[in-house]
C-alpha cells in the first residue's frame, strides 16, 4: 500500500507550527508510514545493482519516485569524455518560494564483485564489464541505500512542504565508483539547468559503525584521489648484454624508492599524504632487458597545494633517475596524470559542519551522533562544491550494521566486511529510516520556516 501524499500532509499538518519534539514525532509517524516500502524498494535496487556508467534502470526508477512525489524531474544529466557512456544523472527540483537552495546527493551505481552474503535478495547480475570481460555486479558500497534514502527523504519533505522554504534540489549521480559522474553531471551544465545550490548534502552508509547511529567528520573528511601513469622509458637488449642497455626495470626500482622521500622528506607533517605504486609491468621473459616498465599510482592528499607540490616532485625525480642513469633526452619517463580519474578532498564545511551536528543531536539522540577521524579514502562528492570549496558542503556516515555483528566481530577478533567487500550487506530498515530521519533533519534545519 503507497500512503498518498494528502495524507502524508494531513498527518504532518496535524502538528505544523508545533515544538521541535512534535515536528520530530510527526516526522517519525510518516517515516513508519513509509518504512516498509522503502525496504522493498530497497531491496529491489539490491538485487539488480548497475556498474558505473550503466545506471540505466536504477535512475529510472528514482526519477520515476521523484516525479510522483510532485518533483520537477530532469533525466540523462551528465556527459563524459567518452562518447559511448550515457550519462544517467537524476535531477528533481522542488520550489516552494524565496529560500535557499539546498542540493542533496545520492550516488547510484554499484560494483563489478559477485556477492557472496547468501541474502534472499542478494544480486545475481553478471554483466560484461567495459572491458568486455564477465562480471558479477553488486551494491557492495552500499549505494542503493543511499538512493533508497533519498526517495525517503523526498517523500518527507514533500509532505512537509508548509514547513520548509526555498528551492530543493534532489541529484541522483551515476559512476561514484570511477569518480567520474559528479564532473560528468557539472561538465553537462548541471549548475545552469538549477540555481546554484547555498548548500550541498550527502551521506554514506557506513561498514563499522553500528545501525541507528551517524557520524561525521568536521574540515577535511576525505582525501583528494589522482592516477598518475608512469612510463620508465630506457633501451632493451639481451639480458646476458647489460652494457648495451639502459635498463628499465632497475630505473624503475630507483623510482619507486626515490618517491618514498616525498611524503617523509619534502612534507610537512602535518599535511597528511599518500603516494602509493599500485601497479608495476615490465618485460616479458627472463632473459630480455624490456625497453619500458609502465607503474599506475594514487596520491592521495587533503590540502591542493600539497598534491601539486607532490605531482611535481614526482616528474622531477623521474627525471632526474633518467639523467643519472644516462638515458638519452629523447627516451626521458612520462608522467602522465589523469584528468579523468581525478577528484578533489571532501572538505565539510566547519560551521554547517556545527550547525548540522547540533540539529542531528536534537533531533536522533546526543548519543547517537558521533565525531569520526578523517580517512584517505576519496568520493566525488566534492565536486558539488566547486573549486576552493566554494559552496559549503556536509557529509555524513551512517550506521549500517546490527549490535549483535559489532558484538560478535569484537568478541571473535574478526573483522566486519569492509565496504567493496562480496560480504558487506547493511540491515535495512534500521538503516534505512536513520539515513531518511538525518537528512530530513539536515535539510529542515537549512530549509526550515
Ligand atoms: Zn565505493
Ligand atoms: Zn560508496
Amino acid at each position: 500500500m503507497k500512503p498518498t501524499t494528502a495524507r502524508l500532509t494531513a498527518l504532518i499538518c496535524l502538528l505544523a507550527a508545533s515544538p521541535v519534539s512534535a515536528q520530530q514525532s510527526a516526522l517519525d509517524a510518516t517515516l513508519n508510514q513509509e518504512l516498509p516500502e522503502l525496504v522493498s524498494t530497497y531491496k529491489n535496487l539490491h538485487a539488480a545493482p548497475e556498474l558505473s556508467h550503466h545506471e540505466d534502470k536504477t535512475s529510472a526508477l528514482l526519477a520515476r519516485e521523484l516525479r510522483s512525489d510532485g518533483y520537477q524531474v530532469t533525466e540523462h544529466v551528465g556527459k563524459y569524455p567518452n562518447p559511448e557512456w550515457q550519462g544517467h544523472g537524476v535531477v528533481a527540483v522542488m520550489k516552494n518560494g524565496a529560500g535557499p537552495t539546498v542540493l542533496v546527493r545520492a550516488d547510484m551505481d554499484a560494483l563489478p564483485v559477485e556477492e557472496q552474503t547468501g541474502l534472499p535478495y542478494a544480486s545475481q547480475v553478471r554483466t560484461k564489464n567495459d572491458a568486455g570481460l564477465d562480471v558479477g555486479v553488486m551494491h557492495a558500497c552500499g549505494h542503493d541505500i543511499h538512493v533508497t534514502s533519498l526517495i525517503g527523504t523526498a517523500k518527507l519533505l514533500a509532505a512537509m512542504k508548509d514547513q520548509w522554504h526555498g528551492t530543493l534540489v534532489l541529484i541522483g549521480q551515476p559512476s561514484e565508483e570511477t569518480i567520474d559522474g559528479a564532473r560528468a553531471m557539472l561538465a553537462d551544465g548541471l549548475y545552469s539547468r538549477i540555481p546554484q545550490p547555498d548548500y550541498a548534502l550527502a551521506l554514506h552508509d557506513s561498514s563499522e559503525l553500528e545501525a541507528g547511529k551517524i557520524a561525521y567528520t568536521p574540515g577535511y573528511a576525505l582525501a583528494s584521489s589522482t592516477s598518475v601513469d608512469v612510463t620508465i622509458r630506457g633501451r632493451g637488449a639481451h639480458g646476458s648484454r647489460p652494457e648495451v642497455s639502459k635498463d628499465p626495470i632497475v630505473l624503475a626500482a630507483e623510482f619507486i624508492m626515490a618517491i618514498q622521500t616525498i611524503v617523509s622528506r619534502e612534507n610537512s607533517p602535518f599535511d597528511p599524504a599518500v603516494v602509493t605504486v599500485g601497479s608495476i609491468h615490465g618485460g616479458t621473459k627472463y632473459n630480455i632487458i624490456p625497453d619500458d616498465v609502465h607503474l599506475q599510482l594514487t596520491i592521495r592528499t587533503y590540502k591542493e597545494e600539497v598534491r601539486q607540490h607532490i605531482l611535481a616532485s614526482l616528474d622531477r625525480i623521474a627525471k632526474g633517475v633518467a639523467l643519472a642513469g644516462g638515458v638519452p633526452q629523447d627516451r626521458a619517463p612520462i608522467v602522465k596524470v589523469s584528468d579523468t580519474e581525478v577528484t578533489p578532498a571532501m572538505y565539510n564545511d566547519p560551521a554547517l559542519t556545527e550547525r548540522e551536528a547540533a540539529a542531528l543531536n536534537r533531533g536522533l539522540g546526543a548519543g547517537n551522533v558521533v565525531e569520526k577521524p578523517p580517512v584517505m579514502g576519496s568520493e566525488d562528492f566534492g565536486q558539488f562544491a566547486l573549486e576552493g570549496h566554494k559552496i559549503p558542503a556536509f557529509m555524513f556516515s551512517v550506521g549500517a550494521i546490527d549490535v549483535d555483528r559489532i558484538a560478535s566481530s569484537e568478541k571473535t577478533g574478526v573483522p566486519l566486511p569492509s565496504l567493496h567487500s562480496s560480504l558487506f550487506w547493511p540491515v535495512p530498515e534500521p538503516t534505512i529510516r536513520t539515513g531518511v530521519k538525518a537528512m530530513t533533519l539536515a535539510v529542515l534545519e537549512l530549509m526550515k520556516r
